[in-house]
């Protein structure tokens, strides 16, 4: 009897440490949102993260990009230039704080937002509005490096903040730094399907120690420091809980493991689609660029396989396969019909071509193989 388990895209993996920490939270009563866990997993992260950078451990990916927005005092109307292809957590903040995201498509090569395409759209908002944007929100999609060094020089030339969205990216590198290092802020997100989990959870890097006593002022409900509850500001409730954080502390430990695992999986699914005309795996444009592979993708061409990305798709349900359409852009979205977007097809062409295939630390290389195979099995 053939194998028939169902392989999901990407599965939270524990590394056994977890319980640890939680039981030491246990132990001294830490079961509040602060505590010698959030410390500890900040640190952590603090060090991964090198280059000088400060991190505020918060209650998830999508807190973080909106704290970012409130440092960076974006509110009513002011425009917010976002990667078209990502989730809709990217630009949903923007909304939050009563601005505009203007959206940017990406170019063929890292899937991610178009340089010469970024400069047009700050060129056109400038001539339309009399006003710069307020930052830059580019996107790391599954993992891939975006061509950061091209983006931070537009960006400085026109002194407009950047914010990396690097929830996907987690351990991810372009010349040898830490994607979420580059721009004035980087967000993490430890949702339950991301590199590293903790359930549910984020983090924003700032560029150093005042903001991040300030973004753990705003994520706290902007309390002052008095006696009793005095409020100035606007606050939020974003912290990271302790228990959260001793998942995170132990999430760590096999950090390096997990990294390893899904580059390996991108390799065989590289070795199994090699002789496949019309099936292309996404793997790093150029050497500059080391991506974490959190979910590995493929490109389906209509004409030279003979069938279609969905086609694949219901195919591998019915094997029990999970794989999932890559993101839909953003400018094609009911909820931001009104945003004004810059155009250039990359992303409407991939949302119509692409899947995510397992690539989780519990997918084996034994799975990576029937995924294979029941793809090539629906190719002419
Ligand atoms: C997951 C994700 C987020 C949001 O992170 P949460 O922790 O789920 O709030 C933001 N942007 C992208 C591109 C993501 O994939």
């Amino acid at each position: 009897m053939a194998n028939n388990n169902r392989i999901l895209l990407c599965l939270a993996h524990m590394s056994g440490q977890e319980m640890k920490y939680i039981q030491e939270a246990f132990d001294t009563n830490w079961v509040v949102p602060l505590g010698p866990n959030v410390n500890g997993f900040e640190q952590d992260l603090e060090q991964l993260c090198g280059e000088g950078k400060y991190v505020v451990a918060l209650s998830s990916g999508t807190a973080a990009i909106h704290l970012a927005l409130v440092n960076l005092g974006v509110g009513r109307d002011d425009e917010v230039i976002c990667q078209s292809m990502t989730f809709s957590a990217s630009a949903n903040p923007v909304v939050y704080q009563g601005g505009v995201p203007v959206f940017v498509d990406s170019e063929p090569d890292s899937w991610n937002i178009d340089p010469n395409l970024l400069e047009e759209a700050i060129k056109d908002r400038i001539a339309k509005t009399g006003r710069k944007p307020k930052a830059i929100i580019p996107v790391y999609l599954y993992g891939m490096p975006a061509r950061i060094d091209d983006i931070m020089e537009i960006a400085r030339r026109y002194e407009i903040p950047v914010v990396e969205d690097s929830a996907e990216a987690f351990g991810s590198r372009y010349r040898g730094q830490l994607c979420g290092t580059f721009g004035d802020f980087g967000i993490m997100s430890f949702n339950g399907n991301k590199m590293i989990t903790t359930s549910g959870g984020g983090a924003l890097i700032c560029p150093d120690e005042a903001t991040k006593k300030k973004t753990m002022f705003y994520a706290t409900q902007s309390r002052e420091p008095m006696p009793y509850y005095l409020h100035k500001e606007i606050g939020y409730n974003y912290r990271m809980s302790n228990i959260c954080a001793g998942i995170g502390r132990g999430q760590m430990t096999v950090l390096d493991e997990h990294l390893a695992h899904h580059k390996h999986l991108c390799g065989r699914y590289v070795e199994l689609f090699a002789g496949v005309d019309g099936i292309t795996v996404h793997t790093n444009p150029d050497e500059r660029c080391d991506a974490n592979y959190w979910l590995n993708t493929i490109l389906v061409d209509p004409v030279k396989t003979g069938t279609d990305y969905d086609t694949i798709r219901l195919h591998l349900e019915s094997c029990n396969i999970e794989s999932r359409p890559l993101w839909k852009p953003m400018h094609t979205q009911p909820v931001f019909s009104g945003a004004p977007a810059y155009v250039n097809g990359v992303s409407e062409k991939l949302f119509t071509m692409g899947l995510c295939l397992p690539s989780g630390p519990w997918v084996s290389d034994e799975d990576v193989e029937r995924v294979a195979r029941e793809i090539i099995s629906c190719c002419k």
